[in-house]
């Protein structure tokens, strides 16, 4: 499967979708509720619309000249897309995968973080190692080149709705994705999935299983793999409360990230939905459903999507600590300075581990390499306290003057309130426009209801913070990293024992 990412020379043989084929697409009748009523079209409704055109934005950006270069490369067949979709046989090509993600992602700042090149992570598995699906082998060849050549929209839900998480799936049938019907032409699916971020956005939904304990006997009807569209006749998305249809309410400058970058959460409900075969990749089978993260090396390949997105955003809380900090006139003190070297720490921390998944990557099927499963693992494990960490960085020198804003913008417009407003809300190096205005974008990146849920989706990215440990210490135990440990201290103890030194270097008390 030869491919390149070198810039695009040659003329495509298809192009990805423009941003406004995007939102055109988008309107295929969707089940999408919100606020007790359905929703018509995602890409008008108040709760939906500008989330839907920073997708559409990212689209565009791959038909802009200045930005080609780095986001797009060719498929084996020929189309252009995203580079997330490329199969990698380098690090350089996997470092380029990477930066095609990083410049996404800055046009969010790395607040969609289930943007269309996150599940391009899973789509490059399928393309990678399509024999691990077998007896699916060609459903999954055959979806790789369909969504990398169209440059799709995916998105995953693999976790089941929080009812009772201490009884088994197959005790609990009447509420998780389970086959109720196998036809000559393909299953029939019921249950439901917890949650589907930016499902209400995405062309097609990928179903899979993933908790804190694996299927075991009695989960056969559970352990299933397929793909479904987002319009199939029987899928509910059912939306958490939308902060962009909050935000409609009020003014861009007092919710300046909520208002565009809310990328939805929805529980999804399948209500016998039908599945055709070409469409199963993996059925009824229990190994190949657990194994199906780390074996075909999904995770790593997602993570990458994840750390190097997870590192824009840090880049950008940073710029606005270090603003904050100026604003307040509290740079020059050596406790703020402290917390901001912290800060600065943890985004070299992060790019590093980026650069070295791509650097030193694991070896794929088929002569390709995946992003190393060590550094992606490191990101997994730190993120969910660090992104917390950087709240409380904030909050702690931001302080009060982050409460100290007024209601809205409109306050800036009452000729009564503005000359108190200039006098009182100024900052030490800016006037109090532009104060406020970087105090309601850090309230809206860390405290509003949009910043909350920023912190829970960090925490809770990859897995609970519990299983990613232990998935942690699994994967050392698997790839020799555990016995190299162990030895590096057997090496230590080696060197004596009760008669003293077992070589030569060192002189006992003795003095031999
Ligand atoms: C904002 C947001 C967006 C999300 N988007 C998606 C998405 O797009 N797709 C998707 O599939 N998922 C998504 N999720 C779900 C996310 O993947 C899970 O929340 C995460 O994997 C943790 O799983 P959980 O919530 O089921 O918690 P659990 O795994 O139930 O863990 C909760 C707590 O209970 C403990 N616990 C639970 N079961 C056991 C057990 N058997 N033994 C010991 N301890 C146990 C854990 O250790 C932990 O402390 C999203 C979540 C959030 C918050």
């Amino acid at each position: 499967m030869a491919q390149t990412t070198a810039p695009v020379l040659t003329r495509p043989k298809r192009v990805p979708m423009t941003g406004a084929q995007y939102l055109e697409g988008l309107r295929d009748g969707r089940e999408i509720w919100l606020n007790g009523e359905r929703v018509a079209d995602v890409t008008t409704h108040p709760g939906f619309r500008n989330g839907a055109r920073t997708v559409a934005r990212l689209y565009d950006a791959l038909h802009d000249p200045e930005q080609q270069a780095v986001l797009t490369g060719l498929t084996p067949n020929g189309a252009l897309t995203h580079k997330s979709f490329l199969l990698a046989r380098t690090p350089q090509e996997l470092l380029a995968r990477s930066e095609a993600m990083r410049a996404w992602s800055r046009l969010h700042f790395g607040f969609m973080g289930r943007s269309p090149d996150y599940k391009a992570g899973l789509v490059v598995s399928l393309g990678a190692w399509p024999e691990y699906f077998a007896p699916y082998t060609d459903n999954a060849s055959r979806w790789y080149h369909k969504l990398a050549d169209e440059c799709l929209y995916l998105n995953h839900v693999g976790i089941n709705p929080m009812v009772d998480r201490s009884k088994a799936l197959h005790e609990q049938k009447e509420i998780f994705v389970r086959a109720v019907e196998e036809r000559d032409d393909g299953i029939v699916v019921s249950g439901a999935k917890m949650v589907g971020t930016a499902a209400a956005f995405t062309h097609y939904n990928f179903i899979f299983n993933y908790g804190a304990v694996p299927l075991s006997d009695g989960d056969t009807d559970h352990a299933l793999v397929f793909i479904i569209p987002t319009n199939a006749p029987g899928v509910k998305l059912i939306s958490r409360p939308s902060y962009e249809f909050a935000a409609s309410r009020a003014h861009p400058f007092d919710y300046p990230l909520s208002s565009r970058f809310d990328e939805n959460d929805a529980t999804m409900i399948l209500d016998r939905v039908f599945v055709p075969w070409e469409n199963i990749f993996v059925f009824r089978d229990i190994p190949k459903t657990n194994g199906f993260f780390p074996q075909a090396q999904v995770l790593q390949n997602l993570l990458l999507q994840g750390a190097t997105r997870f590192a824009t955003k840090l880049e950008f809380l940073t710029g606005l600590f270090l603003r904050v900090a100026e604003s307040n006139g509290t740079i020059g003190f050596r406790g703020v300075q402290e917390k901001l070297g912290e800060a600065i720490a943890y985004v070299h921390t992060f790019n590093a581990l980026v650069r070295d998944a791509c650097l030193s990557p694991d070896p794929a099927a088929n002569g390709y390499v995946s992003p190393s499963h060590r550094s992606m693992w490191a990101y997994r494990v730190q993120a969910p306290s660090v992104y917390p960490r950087f709240r409380e960085l904030i909050e702690l020198v931001a302080a009060g003057g982050l409460i100290q804003i007024p209601s809205s913008a409109k306050d800036f417009a009452s000729p009564e309130l503005r000359p108190f407003l200039d006098q009182y809300y100024k900052g030490a190096n800016m006037d109090a426009e532009q104060r406020v205005k970087l105090s309601k974008l850090v309230w809206d990146a860390i405290g509003t209801e949009f910043g909350g849920r920023h912190e829970l989706y960090e925490r809770n990215y990859a897995g609970n913070v519990e299983n990613l440990k232990v998935e942690t210490l699994l994967a050392a135990q698997a790839d020799g990293d555990r016995a190299a440990l162990e030895q590096l201290v057997q090496s230590c103890l080696d060197a004596y024992d009760l008669k003293g030194w077992t070589g030569t270097t060192w002189v006992g008390p003795t003095g031999s």
